[in-house]
């Protein structure tokens, strides 16, 4: 019998061998569930050494239950669905793997936003429905020359900086009152500006905040009557931090042009959505963080976390500690 028990609390992958063969090298048995509630992950969790998480939330009535658990991990950059605090008060670490899909995120970023600016999308369905010589019958304008905003510049943030320098843009302005002006500015040739300046100012905005208390539906009504008519919004963080009614509201009376969107307040996006009614939005489906490559990088990452944890090894990107 092997000595440590890893609990998987919902599947997503294809796979799970590479988890299997670098825990089973340290004693650990790897199991793996699609727990549909509470009480479920409760039941298969509450003596595991380790408890790994996807999109499965974990309350603080799962967390009080765990009577040996030496860390809460989850698959993935954002934890917000794992009560921190319930976890730092019974001392157990929460970590997270902050560094495995920087690129593919910003990729899809990129590309919600070209197939807005270029219209791709929405022009795809239209010649499939047999239309042609469409280009100005919905106006495409340059890229070279306007100004794009980045809300939250950490490690997507910045990556997708890297990339839209080859744009050319008149503007760059960011919006992160966690980092440094000064230092900023210097070291990345941008323009740290107030949310209200970029909102008002940014012919593009993408976002890359976490979800927190504060930054949940930080793009509101209020914050789209700011935005300029002619604007582009590009989500890949999370759901809610727009306001998903006032994000409907935006497109259908034309306050912005379209939005990019990957993240929604409910996942997966139900059938009935009023969204899916919509013509300016170019929708994907929370699949930022995938390629190939991050996937195996994510499970790598993950698996060795979780040996560091059982073998007395340091724990490495601990959220809570
Ligand atoms: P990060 O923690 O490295 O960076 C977030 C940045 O946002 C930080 O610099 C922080 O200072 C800033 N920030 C916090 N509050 C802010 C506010 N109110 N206004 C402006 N800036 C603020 O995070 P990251 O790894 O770059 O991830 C960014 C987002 O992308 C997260 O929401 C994460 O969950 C999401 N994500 C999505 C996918 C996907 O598949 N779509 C994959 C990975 C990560």
């Amino acid at each position: 019998m092997a000595k440590y028990k890893v609990v998987i609390t919902d599947i997503g992958y294809s796979t799970y061998e590479l988890e299997k063969k670098v825990l089973n090298a340290v004693n650990a048995e790897v199991l793996l569930y699609e727990c549909k509630s509470e009480k479920e992950i409760i039941e298969h969790a509450r003596d595991a050494d380790v408890l790994v998480a996807r999109k499965a939330e974990i309350t603080k009535k799962v967390i009080d239950s765990l009577m040996k658990c030496k860390l809460i991990a989850r698959y993935g950059v954002g934890y917000d669905n794992i009560d921190v605090e319930a976890a730092t008060i019974k001392g157990i670490p929460v970590a997270n793997v902050p560094d495995y899909c920087m690129e593919e995120v910003s990729d899809q970023a990129l590309a919600l936003l070209l197939s807005c600016v270029r219209k791709i999308t929405s022009n795809d369905k239209k010649i499939r429905k047999g239309a042609w010589y469409i280009a100005n019958t919905d106006p495409v304008f340059r890229i070279k020359g306007k100004t794009v905003g980045i809300i939250g510049l950490g490690r997507i943030g910045k990556v997708f900086l890297r990339k839209i320098r080859a744009f050319e843009f008149d503007e760059i302005l960011v919006c992160d009152p966690y980092i440094d002006k000064e230092q900023v500015e210097k070291n990345y040739s941008i323009n740290m500006v107030s949310f209200d300046y970029l909102l008002r100012n940014a012919d593009y905005i993408s976002l890359h905040v976490p979800l927190t208390s504060e930054t949940k539906h930080l793009i509101d009504s209020t914050a789209f009557e700011k935005m300029k008519t002619s604007s582009i919004l590009v989500n890949t963080s999370r759901g809610l931090v727009i306001d998903q009614h006032a994000l409907y509201n935006a497109l259908k009376m034309g306050k912005i042009n379209s939005a990019g969107i990957d993240v929604y307040e409910l996942e997966p996006v139900p059938k009935d959505s009023p969204l899916f009614t919509l013509e300016n939005i170019v929708i994907s489906d929370h699949s930022g963080w995938y390629s190939e490559d991050s996937e195996l990088e994510l499970k790598i990452k993950m698996a060795e976390n979780i040996a560091n944890a059982l073998t007395g090894n340091k724990i490495k990107n601990v959220v809570n500690f």
